[in-house]
């Protein structure tokens, strides 16, 4: 492919094609990109932007201060620092700071310079809309598709599937609530799971308390999961993979501070964080939620237990953390608060002072049992969307929708 704004030849990104995009071309010189088979268009070429507002901001691990240069191509900066985990950042664009890298800022610029002026208005860069799908065009959709009202699954598997209970979740003495700790020590905190939709079987629909696309759905409602049978080895998940250097160069330090008071991380958690094939599993399964370990932070419940922040959705509406408390107990909790960064006081809906503690939630009792029904669920949202078969999910993800589908009458 050749560039429409300069006519040098352009690079394909070396992707596999999604649902939301075939292939991704930049040009090697003025690097403007197109994308090829993205959603509503066939073709789909970026017009200009100008060279302090049209870059990510870099994103790694392995770099303290990532995102002070600008994120070029294939894990590596615009000034030319490479990384194997390298990526641009969702959090937000590059350019403008007092701090920005002086070596990125003057390659945003020559590349800028490359952009002849009578191509960089808005219409120069011409889309072609994709033709309408045949499936959209009066089709029979088949009766297992996923998405349909009346989905018709085929039958469960005999006997337990992966890690769920079969029906009924027991039940517990303290609905809508859970407790972290032992004896009057114990913080008690409300309890939720904190989803996103999965289609129609279980919708978003914003009646209970819900952050962007997350929704609270009462834990009493959730498919039940066996969680004595998570024991920190993530053997469900398969080759978990070995420790990478620069993962554990996020955990040790945290591990660290903790052992000051006397607390330590659980293993599920630095397996999911620091594991070469576990870590960032959950960024690639959930609408581009992140994995961003921060701390240890005291707790808003009692300044003695802590927590460490590990996930976060896109926009950080909502932060998954993991609450250690004072006496070894720890659990998964939840919040719209990045207690890593912001104190300050805050206004609840009824117009009274939230305090700290009242925007903490628990939602589950370990960071893999977490991350198991996580997975689960970006799975089911995901082959939901692109309407797969319902002969294609595995049998816990058939099993785990069964419990939102109701059964059709046998004929
Ligand atoms: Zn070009
Ligand atoms: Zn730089």
């Amino acid at each position: 492919m050749r560039c429409d704004v300069c006519e040098s030849p352009m690079d394909r990104w070396d992707l596999p094609p999604s649902p939301w995009c075939r292939e991704i071309w930049t040009c090697t010189w003025c690097h403007a990109v197109t994308q090829v088979g993205a959603g509503d268009y066939e073709v789909l070429r970026f017009p200009y932007e100008r060279w302090n507002l049209r870059w990510e901001a870099a994103w790694s691990d392995m770099l303290a201060d990532a995102s002070r240069h600008a994120y070029g191509l294939r894990n590596a900066t615009l000034c030319g620092i490479e990384k194997s985990d390298m990526e641009g950042s969702q959090f937000g664009m590059w350019g403008g700071r007092d701090d920005d890298c002086p070596d990125c800022t003057a390659a945003a610029q020559a590349i800028d310079a490359r952009w002849p002026e009578d191509r960089r208005a808005g219409g120069f860069r011409v889309c072609v809309p994709a033709a309408s799908r045949p499936a959209e065009t009066g089709s029979v959709r088949p009766a297992d598709e996923l998405g349909r009202a009346d989905v018709l699954l085929p039958d469960l598997p005999v006997g337990p599937a992966g890690r769920l209970l079969p029906e009924p979740a027991p039940a517990h003495p303290e609905t809508g609530f859970r407790t972290i700790g032992d004896g009057p020590d114990a913080v008690r905190l409300p309890a939720f799971w904190a989803g996103g939709g999965l289609g129609q079987y279980r919708p978003f629909d914003q009646r209970e308390r819900h952050f962007a696309w997350f929704q609270a759905y009462p834990l009493e409602s959730v498919p039940a999961l066996d969680d004595a049978s998570f024991t920190g080895d993530f053997a469900w998940f398969g080759d978990i993979g070995e420790p990478l250097d620069h993962r554990t160069a996020v955990t040790d330090p945290i591990a660290a501070k903790l052992a000051e008071d006397g607390l330590t991380l659980p293993a599920d958690f630095v397996a999911l964080i620091t594991r070469a094939h576990l870590h960032r599993c959950l960024d690639r399964a959930g609408d581009c939620s992140w994995t961003d370990v921060a701390g240890p932070v005291p707790s808003p419940a009692h300044p003695d237990d802590r927590m460490v922040l590990f996930f976060r959705d896109q926009q950080s509406c909502l932060v998954w953390y993991l609450y250690l408390h004072r006496d070894g107990h720890y659990a998964v909790v939840c919040s719209g608060r990045d207690y890593t960064t912001e104190w300050g006081l805050r206004y609840r809906q009824d117009g009274e002072i939230a305090e700290p503690v009242d925007e903490l939630y628990w939602c589950a009792p370990g960071v893999e049992s977490f991350a198991y029904r996580f997975l689960i669920e970006g799975t089911l949202i995901q082959a939901i969307r692109d309407r797969r078969p319902a002969t294609e999910l595995t049998p816990e993800a058939l099993t785990y929708l069964a419990h939102y589908v109701p059964a059709a009458p046998h004929t």
